[in-house]
């Protein structure tokens, strides 16, 4: 059993693939197990190609309920049901309405997985917002990300083995972030714009405005868009941050 809390960053895009990157989601394992945060649509395929297990998963946090981050979830069902033929219990562990875009998403792509059931016990569990959640061995504390919100979009804390890692999920720029950042081992922040134009995701701007606040002792910037991959990277070190790639893996 491993002591320490090892991140392997799935995939680092935004919904759009930007740069040919995946979809951003987080493989963590830690000494309870092994937990990722989103699954979108071309996460499975990211976890096959590095050679993980997903039969080896515990648990799925789900930071909001946009394709991007829950697209794959009825592949992973699928391949837990039908080839890795898992029979131990897997959360499911995201914001309210969870279980009702889950049971959406497996009608739709595997009507049959609803119909005949799972040969594995299948626990969806929701936290409130904001709120603080035993899931599994771990601690999530989640607050309202500012995001569509109809995604029921939240920023969270997972707190094991004595670390705690924050991820924004797609979120605004907002006060909430520097309080999440607070006390944290590793902060995955998201960076989908060079200006804030949707509302809905932070930017550049926001980032060169507010860094100092942020006292997590690792920023890693995720979810980056075509626009801002570059001028990020070009701009890591003034930001005191690490510009995420598909692959890249962290130890805390
Ligand atoms: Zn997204």
């Amino acid at each position: 059993m491993m002591d320490s809390v090892r991140v392997t960053f799935l995939g680092t895009a935004d919904a759009f693939n930007a740069a040919g990157r995946a979809h951003s989601a987080y493989w963590v394992e830690d000494p309870h197990g092994t937990f990722v945060v989103d699954y979108g649509p071309t996460t499975h395929m990211r976890v096959r190609a590095l050679g993980f297990d997903p039969d080896a998963l515990d648990a799925v946090y789900v930071t909001h309920l946009h394709g991007d981050h829950i697209g794959g979830l009825a592949i992973l069902l699928a391949d837990l049901q039908w080839r890795a033929r898992r029979t131990r219990p897997l959360v499911i562990a995201g914001p309210p309405g969870t279980l009702d875009r889950l049971r959406l998403l497996r009608t739709t792509a595997y009507p049959s997985l609803l119909d005949r059931g799972l040969r594995f016990p299948l626990h969806v569990a929701t936290w409130q917002i904001p709120g603080t959640v035993a899931v599994g061995a771990r601690q999530v504390s989640a607050i309202r990300a500012v995001h569509d919100s109809s995604a029921c979009a939240t920023s969270f804390v997972v707190e094991t083995a004595g670390r705690r890692i924050a991820f924004s999920g797609d979120t605004a720029w907002q006060p909430g972030l520097v309080d999440l950042s607070a006390g944290t081992d590793l902060f995955v922040l998201e960076c989908t714009e060079l200006e804030a134009k949707t509302g809905g995701h932070v930017s550049l701007a926001d980032l060169r405005a507010h860094r100092d606040a942020l006292t997590s002792r690792r920023v890693v910037l995720s979810h980056l868009s075509d626009e801002t991959r570059p001028v990020c990277t070009a701009e890591a070190a003034s930001l005191r941050a690490t510009i995420a790639d598909d692959g890249l893996v962290i130890e805390i």
